[in-house]
Formats: C-alpha cells, structure tokens, sequence
C-alpha cells in the first residue's frame, strides 16, 4: 500500500498522452503509471485534471500584509512606506502571526510550495519582525518552505551602524537573505549594495535587493549591482527584485546593464501588482521591467506577488498565478509556459532552490497541485483553482477545504 495515490492526472508538460496515476511514499514520487493496481492510504480520482509543478511566490512582506484596513490604501510609494512607518514601531509579535498565518494559509491554498518574504530590520523594529517570520517558518515547515530576506528599509539611513549589526545578527539567527531598496538611496546606493554583498559573502547567504524600484530614468543600478555580485563571488546567488527604471532606461544603458547581469547570473524577479499600482502616478508609466530583452539575454526572470491587502497594495491574495498573468499582460508576453514557469521552477532556481525541469519523476519530493483544469488549457489564463495541493507527501489542501478561516458549505439537510 501506498502512502498517497493521485489517480488520473496529466502532469504539466512532461510528455502529452494518457493520464497517470502517481504512487506517493515517504514525501517522494515512488511510481509513475498508467494504472498502478496497489492502493494508497489516502486516494484521490482527479478525472484528468492538470498536475501543475509546486509554485513558487519569491516575494512578500508578511510583515506589512493586510494592513490597508487600518492605514488604508496609499497614492504611491513614499506614502505607502509613510503609512507603514507609523504602525512599524508598535506591531506585536502576536499582530504579525496572525496576519502571516492568513497569508501563508492563503498561499498554501494555491499551490505555493515556497515563499519569500522581506522582514524589515533597521534600529527601529530591531529584530522583531525577523523573529516573527522565522517563527511563522518553523510554525508551516511541514506545509511550505518559508525564507526569510533580512531587509534594510528605504527609511533607514545606509550609515546607521546599528542597523548593519541587526542585519549581520539577523542571519547568524538563520536569514536566507540579505536585502535593502536602492531607489531613493541616490550616490548611496553602491554603498548599499556593496555591504549588503560583502554581508551575505561572510555570512554564506543569499543576495535580494529591491533594485531601483522608481520611474526615475537616471536611476540605474543594475550594472553596479553586477559588477559587485562578480567581485564578491556571488554569481547566482543575488536577485534582482522590481527593476522598475530599467523599462525607462536609453537602449544603449539597458543593453549594458542586461549584459552584464547575465553574465553575473543575477535572478530578476518582476512584481507587476505593486508596481502597477504604485508607479507612474505623474508619468503613467508602467512600472515593470523589459521581460522580453532580460530573457532574450539568457537571464532567469521570475514573478512574484509582492504586497497583499497593504498600504502599498490595497488587492492581492497571495495566489502567484495572478502576478503571473498580469505579468504577461502588462509585458506583453503571450508565452503560458514562460508565465508558469515564472512562479515555479524559475522562481524556485532565484530562490537558490532545485529548478529541475524533469519535477515529475520517479524519486523527485513529492510537491504538486493539481488544478481544476484539463491539459489542454492554461492555468495562468484561467486562474485556475488548485483544489488538491501536496507539499512532499502531505497533503496540505483537499477538494472541499474552502477557506482555511470558515466553516465548510452544507445543504440544509446536512446535519449541524
Ligand atoms: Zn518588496
């Protein structure tokens, strides 16, 4: 017997043809076939139902998510971070759990196998909300992966010494990441990339800056950022989130810029949510980088989902697949598999994760979602729903489990 059975599905992409039954023991794919005559202790009939890869969502800020109904919504960044700095001195641990909980359990919902998020850490909130998202790690480990990016916010001065021993401690705490915001940061943002390098190169970490997330044409870091990411030794392990004036960037600056991040492997993680909403507001400018040259140039683009219910974007619900559509939209992009792959394998390789192509193979951890789709449709086009999601053997979400904070639909003849 089996731990786990999933009968009747078509993985995503891998071969075209009949529908699988996929055998399930100890967290890993142990039999892929047509029919496997064994049952399982737990047995689902998908009817031909789309297996998609495990998602991946390689941004948030659980710290600041579903703040809007207290603040409210913000007309741009400088606001939104106006706004949230009023309530950053006084969130209680007791406040970030359960506002990370809601989201997690959101994501979790959709399919996500990972997730990203940004903790701010400056002289302010010390180390509180690092502390918050690591519990929230261990609290989901056996539902999701959870990493957490030490991040200097845009309001802390790049000077503050006291901050930098926070961000040092934070991942000696156990920080995947180290992070800051370079677009307001003008002459300092070398400054502030340079000791985010020099910090993730002494502590073995990773590298995810919010790069220049401005219209501003004149602000381009991203050729600095590289020539840095070289010089530390960090090829593919630094990624590049937002990259919003790199759209607005003259072709010959963009050309070098993009040249250069290929070849110091840097990850660009587009988040066209926030950025739709919160860039351009003068300009109408879209606020989302050139996907097409970044691609064209070898680079692993990802798409993320950035804020959720904030004071930086009042909509979002944590669902990857969205960001990933209004990606291909606001891109121009009609490529479905590039869209999937943004929010799965690709996200997963920025996040220094496994990005095996081959993910539904005999021996490979056990994390998928089946979609309430056929194989012959598009995921991403249709939002399709995931209503089966396992996470290396578990299964975290079942047909029927709604909304993790309600109680489940009956009809009036169901007993109460
Ligand atoms: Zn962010």
């Amino acid at each position: 017997m089996h731990d786990l059975m999933i009968r009747g599905v078509h993985p995503w992409k891998p071969g075209s043809g009949d529908a699988v039954d996929i055998a399930v023991d100890a967290g890993r794919i142990s039999l892929i076939a047509k029919s496997v005559p064994e049952t399982g202790r737990e047995e689902w009939h998908v009817g031909g139902r789309l297996l998609l890869p495990a998602l991946a969502d390689p941004h948030h800020h659980l710290d600041k998510a579903c703040l809007v109904g207290r603040v409210g919504a913000s007309t741009d960044l400088a606001d939104a971070r106006a706004r949230f700095g009023k309530l950053r001195p006084n969130l209680t641990p007791e406040d970030h759990r359960q506002r990370g909980e809601r989201v997690i359990q959101w994501a979790i919902s959709h399919g996500v196998a990972t997730l990203r998020t940004h903790a701010d850490v400056d002289k302010t909130v010390g180390l509180r909300h690092v502390e918050a998202a690591l519990a929230l790690r261990e609290a989901f480990s056996d539902r999701i992966t959870i990493q957490v990016v030490a991040f200097l916010p845009a309001s802390a001065p790049v000077n503050d010494e006291e901050s930098w021993r926070a961000l040092a401690d934070a991942l000696h705490l156990g920080c995947d990441a180290v992070g800051g915001a370079t677009g307001n940061r003008g002459a300092e943002a070398p400054t502030l990339m340079r000791r985010t390098l020099e910090l993730a190169e002494k502590a073995g970490g990773m590298v995810d800056l919010h790069l220049d997330e401005t219209l501003e044409p004149a602000v381009q870091n991203m050729a600095e950022l590289a020539r840095l990411t070289r010089g530390y030794g960090l090829e593919g392990r630094v990624a590049a989130s937002h990259c919003c004036s790199l759209a607005v960037a003259p072709a010959a600056v963009r050309a070098e810029a993009i040249g250069l991040a290929a070849e110091a492997r840097l990850h660009v993680i587009a988040l066209p949510l926030t950025n739709l909403y919160l860039q351009g507001r003068e300009s109408g400018l879209r606020g989302v980088p050139p996907v097409a040259e970044i691609l064209a140039a070898g680079i692993n683009v990802a798409c993320g989902s950035d804020n959720v219910q904030d004071p930086f974007l009042p909509t979002g619900n944590a669902d990857p697949l969205l960001a990933a559509q209004v990606l291909g939209i606001v891109a121009q992009l009609a490529d479905p598999d590039f869209l999937l792959e943004a929010v799965s394998l690709r996200a997963a390789h920025a996040m220094g994760l496994s990005a095996d192509t081959d993910w539904c193979r005999t021996g490979a951890p056990a994390c998928f979602a089946v979609a309430d789709c056929g194989p012959e449709d598009d995921p991403v086009a249709r939002l399709a729903p995931r209503p089966l999601v396992v996470f290396n053997g578990r299964v975290v979400r079942r047909p029927g489990d709604g909304a993790h904070d309600l109680p489940p639909i009956r009809t009036s003849q169901q007993e109460e």
